[in-house]
């Protein structure tokens, strides 16, 4: 309490309380805070206008009677008048409990009567076991308990009202049906079916609406039609055809609700599979993705049985294949991971010339190491192979070119070595004598010219000698031709065989040769021929196992700066002629 009188400062004072004691500011708090500041004491009897309105609002308005006593309830309210509001209530209860009484006695009246009474097709037996049914399904409610007994009652009343002057008056409007009631009836006809008709009727339909019909309109409104159709049926046929109905509509019912609970059970299974298993799905997987969507498309359907049904397998189908693929797909994983990895060592190793290529397998091989999922992997080998067909590419290229380059210089060196032989053999032929071997007079030219010039290059002596065998043809003559060519050949060795390697045999005519000796003076080449004669007298010529003794005449030059081959050539003959004038088989020099 403070001291304040002023009622602004109070409501300021009350405003800054609410804040600081954190109390909800409603005109109920504000208002006990204000009475504490200003010291004062809250209105405690006014009108509860509020709480009297909800109270009126629900009480129930079912008859108008009802009606009536709680419009004038809410202009008591409304008029803030306390003792008008209690005088009618007090009405109001008064006529709810009037009502109920007499509902119940009237029912009550209504049962004792219609279970004496006599209903055609309906025994004793019959009404106790429905009454027994009914007072057995409506449990502690005594609304349902109330509405059954009636509907209960109704239709043992229908049953027992339905004389013969009404089923005529009806059947007049039915073509060419034939009344039901115009004779008696005897016991169990299909016309004493109407009140088991009615009483299954009433049951189905009390039952059915108390449970399945609200959440079928279908079904529902069918048994509304179906309830006026049976009330103003009296014929037989009509009766059957209604009761035909009744069964189809009994059986659709039965269905429905087992349909219902089984739905909501494989729903439930369902969304069971669904939540076990989801999180364990491998969601990359394409196949398992398309699967789920088929699962996702039958759900979206209406949901019937089938389609529940449908969407399970489906389910169970892509849990148990994910379970195989998840496994396989890590080893997938792996092994695609090694194989790349394994592969990329090789290439690597095998790229080092390419350091491009080198750079980019390693950017795939970091990939490779950090890639999570199939498609990555799928991405990164992608690149691999693209990379290493390039490289396979230009290493296939170049294995090629180099097999082929290398085939080509086997043809060519086949071919060149066929060409040297050849040459060869032309060369020598060209060059050589084909009976002796020794240097023909082209082969002669050829070497005197290189030897001149060697010797004009080393400034050194060049000596050269021509000899001729003596009494040649006495020999051929004596011996034979053949002898002769052997004779021949005989020299021609002797001369190669004694001669040093740098000297030149050359066979310049028929029994006449020259011989080149470089780096040789006169006197010395003269101390060479003559050791090629004693050679030959030492090594005869053997001819049928008989010795032959061959001699030559020969002529020694050196070879001077002013000569060419024919005047060196000549000055040796001129020797070789002097050497056979003065005896034969002897050697002179020509200085
Ligand atoms: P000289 O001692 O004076 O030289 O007498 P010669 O008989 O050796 O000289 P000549 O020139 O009279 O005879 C040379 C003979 O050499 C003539 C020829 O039949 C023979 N002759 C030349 N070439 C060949 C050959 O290739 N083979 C054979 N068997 N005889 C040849
Ligand atoms: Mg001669
Ligand atoms: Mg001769």
């Amino acid at each position: 309490m403070s001291n304040l009188t002023n009622p602004s400062e109070i409501a300021r004072e009350t405003l800054r309380l609410l804040a600081t004691r954190r109390v909800p500011p409603t005109p109920d708090n504000y208002l006990t805070i204000y009475h504490e500041i200003a010291g004062t004491t809250p209105n405690n009897n006014a009108f509860p206008e509020k709480q009297l309105r909800s109270l009126t609002a629900a009480l129930p308005k079912g008859t108008p009677e009802q009606l009536r006593l709680a419009r004038q309830l809410e202009e008591a309210v409304k008029n803030s008048n306390w003792e008008s509001y209690q005088g009618h209530l007090a009405d109001f209860c008064a006529a709810l409990a009037e009502t109920q009484k007499l509902a119940w006695a009237e029912l009550i009246n209504d049962l004792l009567r219609q279970w004496e009474a006599k209903h055609i097709g309906l025994t004793v037996a019959r009404k106790r076991e429905s009454l027994e049914h009914v007072l057995k399904g409506a449990g502690a409610s005594q609304e349902t308990l109330f509405t059954r007994l009636q509907n209960l009652l109704r239709s043992w009343g229908e049953g027992r009202d339905s004389p013969a002057g009404e089923n005529a008056a009806s059947n007049e409007a039915t073509a060419g049906g034939e009344a039901v009631g115009k004779s008696p009836r005897p016991a169990n006809s299909p016309a004493e079916l109407l009140p088991e008709v009615r009483e299954l009727f009433a049951f189905t339909l009390e039952s059915a609406i108390a449970t399945q019909l609200l959440e079928s309109p279908q079904l529902s409104s069918d048994a509304k039609v179906l309830a006026k159709e049976i009330r103003k049926a009296i014929s037989l046929d009509e009766l059957q055809s209604i009761l035909g109905k009744l069964k189809r509509f009994a059986f659709k019912l039965e269905l429905l609700a087992e349909d219902q609970s089984e739905l909501r059970q494989s729903l439930l299974n369902l969304l069971r599979l669904l939540v076990e298993n989801m999180t364990e799905l491998v969601m990359d997987d394409r196949w398992l993705l398309g699967q789920i969507e088929v699962v996702r498309e039958i759900i979206d359907k209406p949901l019937s049985q089938r389609t529940i049904d449908d969407a399970e397998r489906r389910l169970k189908e892509v849990i148990f294949k994910q379970g195989q693929l998840k496994q396989s797909l890590q080893e997938a994983k792996t092994a695609i991971k090694l194989m790349l990895a394994s592969f990329v060592d090789h290439l690597a190793s095998f790229a080092d010339a390419t350091s491009d290529y080198h750079d980019k397998i390693e950017t795939c091989a970091e990939k490779i190491s950090a890639a999570n999922n199939i498609s990555e992997l799928e991405a990164v080998l992608g690149e691999v192979m693209k990379e290493t067909r390039n490289i396979q590419f230009n290493a296939q290229r170049s294995r090629d070119e180099l097999r082929s380059a290398q085939d080509q210089v086997s043809v060519a060196e086949k071919k060149i070595s066929q060409l040297e032989n050849e040459l060869e053999e032309t060369s020598h032929l060209i060059r050589h004598d084909q009976l002796t071997g020794a240097l023909n007079r082209r082969g002669l030219e050829e070497t005197f010219s290189k030897e001149i010039a060697r010797s004009n290059r080393h400034e050194t002596l060049l000596s050269l000698s021509l000899l001729d065998i003596d009494n040649f043809k006495k020999l051929n003559d004596s011996l034979g031709h053949d002898a002769g060519d052997q004779a021949l050949i005989h020299l021609a060795n002797i001369c190669r065989q004694t001669l040093r390697p740098q000297d030149t045999v050359a066979r310049f005519g028929g029994e006449e040769f020259i011989l080149l000796l470089p780096e040789t003076g006169l006197n010395d080449a003269a101390k060479t021929v003559t050791r090629l004669q004693r050679e030959l007298t030492k090594r005869l010529f053997l001819h049928n196992n008989n010795k032959v003794l061959i001699t030559f005449s020969a002529g020694v030059t050196e070879f001077r700066a002013e000569d060419d081959q024919a005047s060196a050539i000549k000055r040796a003959d001129e020797a070789m002629y002097r050497a056979k004038q003065s005896g034969k088989n002897r050697v002179v020099t020509a200085p």
